[in-house]
């Protein structure tokens, strides 16, 4: 699929062909995105927002059309739903600071599950450094998918928000978001969607949903670095405060009282990443261009082929992936050994996977081990690639 779009798919590693899987940590970037953000640098760059000049409007054009691309990505009713952060980690700090000031009281409860990345677990615990709220876990089944049961007996009279990862880097599991947000919403509880690896692979409809919140990155949806979404639904941006201030996100100051900017530039303070805005926006037209129906029958054929073939090599062990297919992202171990040895050696024969806790050291701890080895696809993999990795696995292993 269109592999010709990616340039640095060509290069050659230590003398073989790349082999890109760690697409979970970051995708690589289409041509289209790279020429937009350089044809803007080269041809439109100016600050947004404040300019009466012709250069400062068409940049703020292209800037408030993103917005609108991202809208419409993600069905929001109003492109003033749409904050531009950095990201997934700066989204989530986002609700945790400013819906954490306004709507939580000591001894009020955030739920989160074993299988969230840091970047769902830190910015709850920050929160608890300036107020005692509670951080009520989630657990995962031995099948490593969610305990929807073990949810519904947590939430309390004091569960004030339910904060969950879509989909598992680790694992791959998709969360049944729709019924996560059903139950919570059974109890007038809102719902923060950590969106960073669902989005890449599947289609979101926030009104369909229903979410309250959710999160997500460019950079892992084949756009650039630097720039994230916070979706959140009016009536909640309206009530929480700012989480940073500056310019953009205000409406008067003085020195004794400032009023803030309507949404969403009460949420964006400074000068925003415009460039980038922009490079994510035709990150969203080339996923359109090639439709979701295509992007998931070839991911979930590669998914399938590549559990298939993975589960032919001797001592394998794949976690996760029991109740179906899941998303393109497969953690294993050989046997013993060590997670950094296999990915080192792998990177020798030209394969990019990533090692280590990935960011969930608790869910690591639950599964028992110290690290995994990652595997993760995207639209640009072939099961060529597939045969390539696991080629140099039973090669690797061999050395053992
Ligand atoms: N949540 C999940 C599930 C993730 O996979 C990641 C990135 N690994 C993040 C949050 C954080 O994303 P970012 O680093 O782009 O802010």
């Amino acid at each position: 699929m269109n592999r010709e779009d990616f340039p640095i798919l060509t290069r050659n590693i230590h003398g073989h062909s790349l082999v890109y899987l760690d697409n979970a940590a970051t995708t690589q970037k289409p041509r289209s995105v790279v020429d937009a953000m350089t044809e803007e640098y080269y041809n439109v760059n100016a600050n947004v927002h404040r300019g009466v000049h012709f250069l400062s409007q068409q940049a703020t054009d292209l800037h408030e059309a993103a917005r609108e691309s991202v809208r419409r990505f993600i069905n929001a009713r109003s492109a003033s739903e749409i904050i531009f952060t950095r990201g997934t980690t700066e989204s989530i700090n986002l609700v945790a600071y400013s819906f954490g000031q306004e709507c939580m009281e000591p001894g009020d409860e955030v739920i989160v599950t074993e299988m969230e990345h840091h970047s769902n677990i830190v910015p709850w615990q920050l929160l608890q450094t300036r107020k005692p709220i509670g951080i009520r876990v989630c657990p995962i089944t031995d099948d490593a998918v969610l305990d929807i049961q073990a949810l519904e007996k947590l939430i309390s009279p004091r569960t004030r928000i339910i904060s969950v990862a879509h989909v598992s880097n680790v694992l791959g599991t998709v969360n049944p978001i729709a019924e996560i947000i059903n139950i919570a919403h059974a109890h007038n509880i809102p719902v923060l969607v950590d969106a960073a690896q669902s989005a890449p692979h599947m289609p979101l409809d926030v009104q369909a949903l229903d979410a309250d919140f959710v999160a997500f990155s460019g950079h892992k949806m084949y756009g650039p670095t630097g720039i994230g979404v916070l979706y959140g639904k009016e009536k909640w941006l309206e009530r929480i405060p700012p989480y940073m201030g500056g310019g953009e996100m205000i409406g008067k100051v003085t020195f004794e009282h400032t009023t803030f900017n309507s949404l969403p530039y009460k949420f964006e303070a400074g000068t925003p990443d415009y460039i980038a805005t922009t490079g994510l926006a035709r990150a969203i037209d080339y996923i359109e261009s090639i439709g979701w129906e295509e992007i998931q029958k070839h991911e979930h054929e590669l998914t399938r082929y590549a559990l298939e073939q993975l589960q032919t090599i001797p001592d394998i062990h794949i976690y996760g992936h029991k109740a179906d297919t899941g998303d393109p992202v497969i953690s294993f171990n050989i046997g013993a050994i060590h997670h950094l040895d296999l990915g080192t050696l792998l990177d020798q024969l030209g394969i990019a996977v990533r090692t280590g806790h990935h960011c969930a050291e608790p869910l690591i701890h639950r599964l028992g081990v110290e690290g995994t080895v990652r595997a993760s696809f995207a639209l640009y993999n072939t099961k060529e690639e597939i045969d390539i990795l696991v080629s140099g696995i039973r090669r690797v292993s061999s050395m053992f």
